[in-house]
């Protein structure tokens, strides 16, 4: 298949002015981190170029302030100076020597700064910063305008092509558009005109600095999605005022950061907001990005295709594969390594101040740390264990060199992602299963599936003595090295009682082998327990297991899974409707939930920050009763006992769904380690506790590049 064939639209040029781009994929701005260390250059460099060679058409950097109270947190990456700006000359040289153009982001934080000097139109806190923004005066605001413009004339003198005006999520030129952030009665305030003149004016000055023909691009915010913010409408005039004030083109943004939709989130369908971006392609001559949960060529093709957009703004999905371009151009869009929507390697990690990576590939944002070097020695190894951990290690170590043979006990590939697939809103981590297949394939890893690595073979191995025929046959035998990635098994809890409502673990009651009752009281409110608990608020249906990911879900408002979405989330699609929101349909819950945990904290501790507020709100509004603080008693014909908050309480129900952690899958290693014979454990046959797929990964990834 050629790549004509199969994306024409994604693979065709364009142009921003003087700059033509040879395909429509914008790699979207993401902060890393790096952008605000020290030695942070240097490895954005070999990132962005990383991104450059695998094909993408145009990269935006993360933001960059213009002035100090723009900060984020104190000392974030700016470009105030010539010696700052000096510091971007290599990274823009070595992007454009990889072959893609780069817009530098100037982000202002406005009021979601995190330092007490932090300004906004008027002083009101959000509820993302403990501090309260001082009000701009007309003085601070025409300074903020110059600033913008010398921030734009400095990165046009490193080099780059241009410059991206962040203008959505809440930021500051949002929150002087938002009549909820902007209270002001002077000519910075009040109407609609007012509101976006400070957007307008940054443009005007920075156009008038730079020339024509730097490419100026304006991130405006087609849904607020927060009581008070803009309509709609008034966006899309903004839109046509922005073209006229010589934006070369317009990128999109949903949501602000306090938002209480999901925008991003796995759960969120695949382009669940293109609808919106088409209303403002349809009102303006200049091209438009469509953004949010775009994650895969076929989506992006079909709404370059159907002209909801001009341009497909992918961040995430760059972040998880740099090939991304390259892969899908070539035809090849099964060896895409697909963003799962998760947030646990990036915008997780992001807020909690920390340099971000992904889930799915350990390497970014680690390019110069991580590296896959081919081996020296190549080795025979046996991996067992076919789940996140020992797929990483294996298709790592096969690429090195190495000779792999990998065993699992079950007759198919991914280990607990076969059971995470089958949560509402966690479909996407079929995708990581299907990257995985098909690197096995490419890469000539040889998988043996229905095998259950006995310790009794794997000592045959290590032992030096001739091999049991058995052995030799079932392709255990003759290895350098053994893997062990043999997972976890769930914890069992014993609450006394014999006739009362049945124990259950969770696989039993995901993967079907159990029906689920009507009444369920759940143990543990861990990352398990909220999702069984989500699995069980939806009918049994939509949960029946599927072999592969629909590749080309409808999209459109027209769509009913995207209408199921917005209406469920109070999403509007009346443009005149005040921050596009709206009242919101609750569905039925089809049955009664208790989810129980013994500790008194907050329930969803440890869930990720971007998405544990939605799991949360999702369990709420589906009835789902929370009681922390628990003592399990016993269980009898009237149900669950349980001692709540110095009670003793009687909850009427006819299962209990046991998902109480994990503990070690490690016999083998028990054994073979009695059997004096040396191997390398990962992932959770290393450590169940606290164990998750990113650090099963990551621990797959980091053995074979070292052995
Ligand atoms: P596993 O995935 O447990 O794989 C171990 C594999 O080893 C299995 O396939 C098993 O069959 C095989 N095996 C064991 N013994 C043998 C043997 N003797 N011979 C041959 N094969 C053997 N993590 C996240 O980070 N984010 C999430 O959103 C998330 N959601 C989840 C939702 C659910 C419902 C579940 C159950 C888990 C979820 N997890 C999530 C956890 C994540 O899936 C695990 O942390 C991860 O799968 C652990 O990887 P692993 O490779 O160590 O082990
Ligand atoms: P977990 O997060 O450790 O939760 C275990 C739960 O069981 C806790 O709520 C704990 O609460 C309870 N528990 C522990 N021991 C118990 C006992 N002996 N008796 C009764 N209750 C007990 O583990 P998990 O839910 O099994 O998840 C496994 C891993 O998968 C986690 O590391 C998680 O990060 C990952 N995961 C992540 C996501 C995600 O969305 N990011 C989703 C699913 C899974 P009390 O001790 O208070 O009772
Ligand atoms: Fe996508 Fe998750 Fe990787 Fe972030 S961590 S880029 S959301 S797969």
């Amino acid at each position: 298949m050629t790549a004509e064939s199969s994306y024409p639209h994604l693979f065709s040029p364009i142009s921003l002015g003087n700059l033509r781009l040879k395909n429509r994929i914008l790699m979207g701005s993401m902060h890393t981190g790096l952008e605000d260390s020290r030695d942070g250059m240097e490895k954005l460099a070999t990132f962005y170029e990383e991104r450059a060679r695998g094909g993408v058409g145009l990269i935006v950097t993360g933001g960059f302030a213009p002035n100090k109270a723009g900060w984020l947190v104190p000392f974030s990456g700016k470009l105030t100076s010539k010696a700052e700006m000096r510091s971007h000359r290599a990274l823009v040289s070595r992007v454009h020597a990889a072959g893609s153009p780069i817009l530098l982001q100037i982000l202002h934080a406005g009021r979601y700064a995190y330092h007490p000097f932090c300004v906004a139109p008027s002083p009101i806190k959000s509820p993302i910063s403990k501090f309260t923004p001082w009000q701009m005066s007309d003085r601070t605001i025409r300074s903020t305008i110059s600033d913008f413009a010398r921030c734009a004339e400095l990165a046009a003198e490193a080099g780059y092509d241009g410059v991206e005006i962040m203008a959505s999520e809440g930021y500051l030129i949002n929150e002087f558009m938002a009549s909820y952030t902007n209270k002001r009665n002077d000519s910075w305030g009040g109407s609609a005109e007012n509101r976006a003149r400070f957007g307008l004016e940054i443009v005007r000055e920075i156009r008038k600095r730079v020339g024509a023909s730097f490419v100026v691009m304006f991130r405006l915010s087609l849904l607020d999605l927060v009581h008070g913010g803009s309509t709609a409408q008034e966006m899309i005039n903004l839109g046509q005022g922005l073209a006229d004030a010589g934006v070369t083109i317009l990128n999109t943004g949903i949501g602000w950061h306090e938002s209480r939709v999901p925008t991003i989130a796995t759960q969120v369908p695949r382009a669940a907001f293109a609808w919106a971006t088409r209303r403002l392609k349809d009102a303006v001559s200049i091209p438009v990005v469509a953004a949010n949960r775009i994650n895969t060529p076929e989506i992006a093709e079909e709404l370059l295709r159907d002209k909801y957009a001009d341009l497909v703004s992918m961040a995430r999905p760059l972040l998880a594969d740099p090939n991304f371009p390259a892969k899908a151009e070539r035809g090849h869009s099964e060896l895409i390594n697909t963003c799962i929507g998760c947030n646990q390697g990036c915008l997780d990690l992001i807020f909690q101040r920390q340099r971000a990576t992904c889930l799915v590939n350990p390497r970014a944002c680690y390019e110069t740390e991580l590296k896959s070097l081919p081996a020296i020695h190549k080795k025979k190894i046996a991996v067992v264990g076919a789940g996140p951990a020992g797929l990483a290690f294996a298709v790592t170590a096969q690429a090195r060199g190495h000779q792999v043979t990998l065993f699992d006990a079950s007759n198919e590939i991914g280990g607990q992602f076969n059971l995470a697939k089958l949560i509402p809103g966690k479909k996407e981590f079929y995708e990581t299963i299907r990257y995985y297949r098909h690197q096995i394939i490419s890469s000539g890893v040889r998988l043996k599936l229905g095998h259950n690595v006995t310790s009794q073979e794997l000592l045959v191995i290590g032992s030096g003595q001739p091999q049991t025929q058995g052995a030799v046959e079932s392709g255990v035998g003759g290895f350098d090295e053994v893997v062990l990635a043999t997972g976890t098994r769930p914890r069992e809890v014993n609450i006394p009682g014999e006739d009362g409502p049945a124990l259950v673990s969770y696989a039993d009651i995901l993967s079907g082998r159990v029906q689920a009752k009507s009444r369920v009281a759940i143990i543990g409110a861990g990352g398990i327990g909220f999702d069984v608990a989500q699995f069980l608020c939806e009918e049994k249906e939509s949960n029946s297991q599927k072999n592969d990911f629909e590749h080309t879900p409808p999209i459109g408002v027209s769509s009913n899974s995207h209408l199921g979405f917005l209406k469920r989330w109070g999403v509007s699609t009346d443009s005149a409707v005040d921050g596009s929101l709206t009242a919101k349909e609750i569905l039925k819950p089809v049955r009664k939930i208790f989810l129980l945990q013994r500790k008194s904290s907050k329930f969803g501790q440890g869930l990720g920050k971007t998405t544990g507020w939605i799991h949360r709100i999702d369990l709420h509004e589906c009835g789902v009763e929370m009681l922390g603080g628990v003592e399990y008693l016993k269980r009898d014909r009237d149900g669950l006992h349980i001692m709540h908050r110095g009670q003793i309480r009687r909850l009427e129900v006819d299962q209990i769904v046991v998902c109480a952690g994990q503990k070690e899958e490690d016999h083998l290693a028990t054994e073979l380690k009695a059997g004096g014979i040396s191997y390398h454990v990962i992932g959770g046959a290393a450590k169940a506790k606290e164990l998750d797929a990113r650090a099963a990964i990551l621990e797959g990834t980091v053995l074979a590049q070292r052995i």
